[in-house]
């Protein structure tokens, strides 16, 4: 995956050379990319920790086959993350809106209380950090999401070997039970993948589903597609979520799918627009 990230930064800098697209805003996920990117390389590939049948009766069960507490996590590393993440969020800060001026200073940064991860990995409500006055929540989680993301993709590079995709087809991540953010209609068969917020994972998905709330009503489920029929955006009316998706069998170059949830932000707008909102950033199921 550190070679994913390089790859990543590459296209990122021609992305930026192209478009109209605030540079600002590139030059905030250069930074974290390369933050991301570094931290992977320390981090490594962990041990899977889980045999092959062990993680078959997971499957079965619809467990994801991570938890919070099955993460050897190097909570000095991590700190080390979240202050450099924390660091990249002030940099850019006007690019978020309200932001504390506690955070803006560089020392001592708050650090990371395991318990405040616990929640945002399970989907609860945050507590506030300590130090730190008014940080939204969609702030913290966004911080937050950034700093465990490496962590994450390391063990999905461990696990999803161990995962028989015909065996899960939910809407939720099989390594970390997270939400999808982004799909893919593959080359050979034009089926849908989805790829997950947190760790990266892809995994197979009915393509006439809402992986949000399982509503399958075709007359519920729509999709947007631009003229080149390379992205689609789609619709569930019973939730009023939107997914974001690339047709594989339209794509003319390389296509690395990291990058392409955060240059599709148009794709956001158009949605949000529509009256459609993202996931939430862990499942309620
Ligand atoms: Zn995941
Ligand atoms: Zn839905």
């Amino acid at each position: 995956m550190a070679k994913g990230a390089d790859n990543i930064l590459r296209k990122l800098e021609e992305w930026r050379q192209k478009e109209e697209v605030n540079p600002e805003l590139i030059e905030f996920y250069r930074k974290l990319l390369h933050i991301q990117s570094r931290a992977e390389r320390r981090i490594g590939i962990p041990e899977p920790g889980l045999t092959s049948e062990a993680s078959s009766e997971r499957i079965e069960q619809g467990l994801p086959l991570i938890g919070f507490d099955d993460l050897a996590l190097d909570w000095l590393l991590l700190q080390e993350i979240f202050a450099e993440v924390t660091g990249a969020f002030a940099t850019y800060s006007e690019l978020f809106g309200e932001f504390p001026e506690s955070l803006k200073k560089p020392e001592p940064c708050p650090s990371l209380p395991e318990e405040t991860a616990k929640a945002w990995f399970e989907g609860g409500r945050l507590p506030s950090l300590e130090g730190v006055d008014a940080l939204g929540e969609h702030l913290l989680e966004a911080i937050i999401h950034a700093t465990l993301k490496p962590f994450l993709v390391s063990y999905s590079e461990a696990l999803l070997g161990l995962v028989k995709q015909e065996r899960w087809r939910r809407g939720y991540c099989p390594i970390c039970g997270g939400n999808p953010d982004f799909a893919f209609l593959d080359n050979e068969r034009g089926a849908r993948w989805l790829l997950c917020s947190r760790c990266d994972a892809e995994w197979l998905f009915q393509r006439l589903e809402c992986p949000y709330c399982g509503n399958q009503d075709q007359n519920a489920l729509a999709y947007f597609t631009d003229d080149e029929g390379l992205y689609r955006l789609y619709v569930c009316e019973k939730c009023k979520r939107y997914l974001k998706a690339i047709d594989l069998r339209q794509a003319k170059s390389e296509v690395l799918l990291p990058l392409e949830r955060l240059i599709t932000f148009g794709l956001d707008a158009q949605a949000r627009e529509y009256g459609y909102s993202p996931a939430d950033r862990a499942c309620t199921r």
